[in-house]
């Protein structure tokens, strides 16, 4: 279950384009890479990287599509799956030989081809890599996804916000030692997936990517720290995050498209490297497509889940690509009750925090057609009635209209949903009647038999 192996059924698929001029991974790589984005998004391999002799692979997960394919799901299936595996973790199996060990040497960063995208990044980021880390006991193991500055050849400085892998940290540190850290480029997208979503602490992401590889995931343990990576991955990078000492990490563009703010956060220095002798570099393009799929996946089916928990029936969800795929929710459920979508609205916002803004709408709305959301805005909803606000409540630190420190922000729950106790006959979408001469017409028209 590697990545190679996906990618090798998705070029038979004809998902796959190869690059083939010279490029540079400054600016250059993600300059195309953002521009095919707009032209069905297909998987690009840069085979001749400038200064390199490592390929670059990007855009793997950019469509719903392909993610489906890489778990082998259809489309209406993807949540069930998704919360299936957070459910159900299966720690994978540990074992000893791994191609990943082809090449073991010393620190060195700057042979990999890690991008400069954004014209004000301070460097090179490596933004496709998965970290993982266990509690000093090794009771607990998390996994997630971090963006990672390159300081120098072998220091990173990464981001944490105060979630899982911040207190893995803190507890490490409580007890005087550096956190171990694998950190592991190049995965199979499930592995990626998991690690994207959020099961409490204490269950190990690597059981939900397993989970989801119906038990196929297998883990190696590093060879100088502490922690284990997929025995299928290109690169891993061993490492500490040093319990003392900070560097000044961004601006960056993160998922909004905008740059997120500087701090200061934590140093990782890279003791060891570890790769296949022909392995590549996974590039994942700050607020593309894939960026939003990947966060916003797991995160939708985790509104999935808890609406589901308050309203019998929840069609499906959307967590639009103008809402960054991670501030907007489009939500649409067949309604029992006059109280049921403000229940669906609470339960949104508890399900994801960084939610910001929600719409409830009957199951007649496509919820991936905005325009049909804003009509059913347009005629279902009332402001004195069917809004919510929520002042000072914790949102994103993403969003720079909120407090980009605190994470304080205003939520809003739009109810569009229209009012039961009016007749639905006032509500419902009007239709003109089509008679067999009219259809026939129509039909003629449709495959150009005739033309006005
Ligand atoms: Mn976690």
């Amino acid at each position: 279950m590697s990545l190679r192996e996906f990618l090798k059924n998705m070029e038979e698929t004809g998902e796959v384009i190869h690059v083939r001029e010279r490029v540079s991974p400054v600016f250059e790589i993600p300059a195309i890479m953002s521009f095919l984005l707009s032209k069905n998004a297909p998987i690009v391999f840069f085979d001749n990287v400038e200064g390199y002799d490592v390929k670059v692979v990007g855009n793997i997960c950019a469509t719903r599509k392909r993610l489906c394919m890489a778990l082998g799901v259809m489309e209406n299936e993807l949540y069930r799956r998704i919360i299936d595996a957070m459910n159900n973790p299966e720690p994978p199996k540990i074992v000893d030989d791994s191609p990943v060990k082809d090449v073991i040497e010393e620190p060195k960063l700057s042979r990999i081809p890690i991008l400069r995208h954004f014209e004000r990044d301070p460097g090179p980021y490596i933004t496709s890599a998965i970290v993982s880390a266990r509690s000093p006991d090794g009771k607990i193991e998390n996994v997630s996804i971090h963006r990672l500055l390159v300081l120098d050849d072998r220091r990173l400085a990464i981001r944490l916000v105060p979630r899982h892998l911040f207190k893995l940290w803190n507890m490490a540190k409580n007890s005087n030692r550096d956190l171990d850290v694998a950190i592991a480029i190049g995965v199979h997208p499930a592995v990626l997936l998991a690690a994207a979503s959020s099961p409490p602490f204490g269950v190990s992401e690597y059981g939900v990517a397993n989970r989801l590889l119906k038990g196929k995931l297998r883990l190696i343990e590093c060879e100088k720290v502490e922690a284990f990576a997929p025995s299928e991955s290109e690169i891993i990078l061993e490492g500490k995050i040093l319990r003392e000492g900070e560097a000044p990490e961004g601006p960056f563009v993160d998922i909004t498209g905008t740059y997120d703010a500087q701090r200061l956060q934590p140093i990782v220095e890279i003791v060891n490297i570890m790769h296949r002798e022909d392995c590549f570099y996974q590039a994942l393009l700050p607020g593309g497509l894939e960026h939003m799929l990947l966060m916003g996946l797991p995160r939708e089916a985790a509104i999935y889940d808890a609406v589901s928990r308050v309203v019998p029936n929840v069609k499906a969800v959307n967590l639009s690509l103008g809402g960054c795929g991670w501030l907007h929710a489009i939500i649409s459920i067949e309604k029992q009750t006059d109280g049921d979508a403000k229940n669906a609205l609470l339960a949104a916002f508890a399900a994801h925090p960084s939610l910001k803004h929600a719409i409830i709408v009957d199951s007649d709305i496509n919820v991936f057609n905005l325009e049909e959301v804003e009509w059913a805005i347009a005629t279902r909803f009332q402001a004195n009635e069917d809004l919510i606000i929520i002042q000072n409540i914790r949102g994103s630190t993403l969003d720079p209209s909120a407090d980009m420190e605190t994470g304080l922000t205003t939520k809003v729950g739009i109810d569009a949903t229209r009012p039961l106790k009016t007749l639905k006959d006032k509500f419902e979408k009007a239709s003109v009647p089509l008679t067999d001469r009219a259809a026939k017409i129509i039909d003629k028209i449709k495959t150009g038999q005739v033309s006005y």
